[in-house]
């Protein structure tokens, strides 16, 4: 597949045209980003990892009846996906009190929840991606009704299956934010990536956080997180 002209660039990855108009190639920055932004920096290695680690994830999700974009994983930062009109919602799965949880509720970071929370962002930065739900998403015709349930049918059972493999490597998956896209043909498919950007990760036994938590707290020891879960996946298959 031969790579063409950007098609658009984000805070975390670039994205490039191919020769066929329903596959594009996404290539992984190291540069990261928090609060929407306003923190910069950037992780060494940090694309390779999540690139490769997503792959494994998708492929894993897609073993287990999840639809997503994955189609190759073309080297170390690059992977051919397929095309979808991104839906504007970021999806949150909760399995454990965090971040803008813990602030909006009151509920100290670390209380298990006594059963996982759906939510939607509206994924808009200028509005500093703001909580919506199902009934805003629908006004502002972000996506139909029967979207809206496939998307969370799919988010709450990638939860299941996430919750489980990270488990495997003695981590325990706190909550993490998916997107969605629409194939051409009109199916929803999770698209985007899985990782410790994306996700809060802690180590089962310790607690210790082994994700993006370390950069927007400045808690040190980055790169490290971000080699360690990496670690723990290629052990987890070997
Ligand atoms: N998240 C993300 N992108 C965003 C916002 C959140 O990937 O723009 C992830 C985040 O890493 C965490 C989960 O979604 O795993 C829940 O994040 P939260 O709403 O607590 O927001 P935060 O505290 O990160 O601002």
């Amino acid at each position: 597949m031969e790579k063409r002209e950007l098609l658009y660039e984000g805070k975390a990855k670039r994205v490039y045209r191919t020769d066929d108009p329903e596959s594009l190639i996404v290539s992984y920055k190291d540069d990261a980003t928090a609060f929407n932004g306003l923190k910069k920096g950037r992780i060494a290695g940090k694309g390779a990892v999540n690139n490769q680690m997503s792959n494994r994830l998708m492929r894993y999700l897609e073993e287990n009846g999840v639809p997503t974009h994955f189609i190759a994983e073309l080297n170390e930062r690059e992977t051919l996906v397929k095309r979808v009109s991104v839906i504007p919602l970021e999806v949150i799965v909760r399995n454990i009190a965090a971040g803008s949880f813990s602030k909006r509720y009151g509920v100290e970071e670390g209380v298990v929840l006594d059963c996982p929370t759906f939510e939607f962002s509206y994924k808009n930065d200028a509005l500093g991606d703001p909580l919506l739900n199902t009934s805003h998403a629908l006004a502002l015709n972000l996506a139909a009704p029967e979207e809206l349930t496939v998307i969370r049918t799919l988010a709450l059972r990638v939860n299941e299956l996430l919750r489980t493999f990270w488990a495997g490597c003695g981590i325990t998956l706190v909550d993490f934010k998916l997107e969605f896209g629409r194939l051409r043909n009109g199916s929803i498919v999770l698209a985007d990536e899985i990782s410790p950007d994306t996700c809060r990760l802690w180590d089962s036994g310790t607690q210790e956080k082994l994700d993006k938590d370390r950069f927007r707290q400045d808690l040190g020891r980055v790169e490290e997180a971000y080699a360690e879960v990496m670690r723990r996946m290629t052990e987890h298959d070997a």
